[in-house]
């Protein structure tokens, strides 16, 4: 069974290690850990629904609690505080195209607001219910979920696009093929919710971002359908998946996907390097970025984060052994992990590996082969079981994204941790800050920053202070000519900050393609266009 106020599924418990709480506590003091706000209460709250009975909508408390929230900072205070700001009317789970348009025409009769929900892994406030005079009806398309069609010759694939990353993968790995789109939120995370986010999985420097994955689709707005063939390229005037790629539920619901599929590969492999210092390290990954092989993934962590991973990972005695060699070795305290990722023949797997370790070492590092390649394996997805523990211990993580040209990058990573580690100075309170580049470009890479701070009695108290990490933070980004977000979206968390990215023509632009497809502002307000 999913967690209601947390992450994952409830038989999965993770620990963190005791050294590591003990670090943390140096860092930030004694953790205040406090009482969560019990389910049967919290959804005795849920207020009587305003919706006209409907055969294909719930009003149950239950699901109406479940369905209120996604996974921001935010909507886990509001959970686990039990305050949440306002519950769906109801939740509909349509099984076809014709139930999608009646739920969009009955919204449409009642003057209800709807919410597309796919797997509710949500980071940036996307699924948050408006409060307001109108109706909110939640359209989950869990039920949307199967495989329409296969093209094994095209390496095309058709899903409904409720279906989540493990059922995804598994009907075409049963069919010899992936997406190889793999975000962390993989195990609830859904096709339909990774076009709209504009997702990027953690091998896309090999496979690509969800915008080279995604051919085609269907969308089912207020104003009509949009269907987008898959074509391999197209010149008939602009790319029309530009509205549905990132529209984040403002402009209609995406009921199924075409996808880019490719061969599951012969051989993967997880490769580590250690830097002595962060500079030296950067200026490799850099090199390796421009020096298009075939790789997977590249994953740099700043000191901070390599000495943290370590101790979460390694611990005790293999730790002590493994600090020795690499300080023998020229790497000290400030060392540098980089995970590098292959994934293809053994043939273009073995020259792209003997390449990239040659970059690697010749750019000042030192290679361990494939140490840490089970352990990334086992933990790729159960990092965020983490968030749960940390907070039953009194720690609040957040983490946020951005991405920028290469010649940037030092000074936006100076000036996004400067501010998260100084923003509760007012109030007393440390920050700790580590970041990672997971996602690289020729002309730039994606910048990752995980925060932890101390959790507060009252609710209020620390969405305060959250928001005060998150505005100085995202100042920072803006100041440094970063993106708003490489990979979360805008939602309702990022949209105070768009305008300075995409300026006001840009703002009317979305604002008028969304009055285009949802002529009466039914669809998601409040997310991405105002
Ligand atoms: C622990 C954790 C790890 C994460 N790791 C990553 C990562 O590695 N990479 C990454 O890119 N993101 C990551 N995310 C963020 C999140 O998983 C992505 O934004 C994901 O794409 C959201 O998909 P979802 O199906 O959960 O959508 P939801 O959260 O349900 O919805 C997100 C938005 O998409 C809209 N939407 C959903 N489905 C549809 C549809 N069918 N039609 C129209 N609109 C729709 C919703 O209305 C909403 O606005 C992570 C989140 C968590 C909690």
């Amino acid at each position: 069974m999913r967690r209601w106020n947390g992450w994952g599924e409830e038989s999965v418990v993770a620990q963190v290690p005791e050294a590591a709480l003990t670090q943390l506590a140096g860092h930030l003091g004694p953790g205040l850990p406090g009482p969560d706000a019990p389910w049967a209460e919290v959804v005795a709250a849920v207020p009587a629904s305003r919706l006209p009975a409907h055969p294909l909508v719930t009003t149950e408390p239950a699901p109406r609690m479940r369905y209120a929230a996604g996974q921001s900072l935010p909507d886990w205070i509001a959970l686990r505080s039990g305050r949440l700001p306002a519950f769906p009317d109801g939740v509909a789970f349509p099984e076809s195209e014709a139930e999608v348009r009646e739920l969009l025409a009955f919204a449409a009769s009642v003057g209800a607001r709807l919410i597309p929900y796919g797997g509710g892994t949500s980071v940036v406030g996307h699924l948050a219910v408006p409060p307001g005079p109108r109706p909110v009806l939640t359209v989950s398309l869990a039920r949307m979920s199967s495989l329409l069609d296969f093209d094994g010759r095209s390496r095309l694939a058709v899903f409904g696009a409720g279906i989540a990353g493990p059922d995804l993968e598994a009907q075409l790995r049963a069919r010899g093929f992936t997406l190889g789109h793999f975000p962390q939120s993989f195990e609830y995370s859904t096709l339909g919710g990774w076009v709209a986010t504009r997702s990027c999985g953690q091998e896309s420097l090999g496979y690509g971002r969800i915008e080279r994955l995604f051919a085609g689709g269907r969308i089912e707005a207020p104003a009509g359908r949009l269907d987008l063939p898959p074509l391999p390229a197209s010149a008939a005037g602009p790319d029309l998946r530009s509205f549905i790629l990132g529209s984040e539920g403002r402009f209609g619901i995406l009921t199924q996907a075409t996808v880019r599929i490719t061969p599951v590969p012969e051989t993967e492999e997880v490769h580590s390097v250690f830097f002595p210092e962060w500079t030296t390290a950067l200026e490799a990954l850099r090199r390796l970025a421009q020096a298009r092989l075939s790789l997977s993934m590249l994953r740099l962590s700043t000191p901070e984060e390599t000495e943290t991973s370590l101790r979460l990972s390694a611990g005790g005695r293999r730790l002590v052994l493994l600090d020795r060699y690499l300080r023998w070795r020229g790497a000290g305290p400030e060392k540098c992990l980089l995970l590098l990722g292959l994934a293809g023949s053994r043939r273009t797997v073995s020259v792209g590996r003997e390449e990239a370790v040659r970059l690697a070492v010749t750019g000042g590092g030192v290679s361990l082969g494939r140490l840490f390649e089970k352990g990334w394996r086992d933990q790729r997805f159960r990092a965020p079981y983490l968030r749960n523990a940390l907070w039953e211990r009194g720690y609040a993580l957040d983490t946020l994204e951005t991405a920028a040209p290469w010649g940037r990058i030092p000074s936006l990573l100076g000036a996004v941790e400067t501010s998260l580690r100084d923003g509760l100075r007012q109030q007393g309170e440390t920050v700790f800050v580590m970041s990672h580049l997971s996602h690289v470009y020729p002309d730039g890479a994606s910048l990752y920053t995980t925060y932890l701070f101390r959790r507060t009695a009252d609710p209020e108290e620390m969405l305060s202070r959250w928001r005060a990490l998150k505005t100085s933070a995202s100042e920072a980004i803006l100041a440094q000519g970063g993106t708003i977000s490489h990979q979360h979206g805008v939602g309702r968390d990022h949209l105070p900050f768009l305008a300075r990215e995409i300026g006001p023509l840009g703002v009317a632009a979305l604002g008028s393609a969304a009055r285009v497809f949802d002529p009466d502002g039914i669809m998601n307000p409040g997310a991405l266009v105002a």
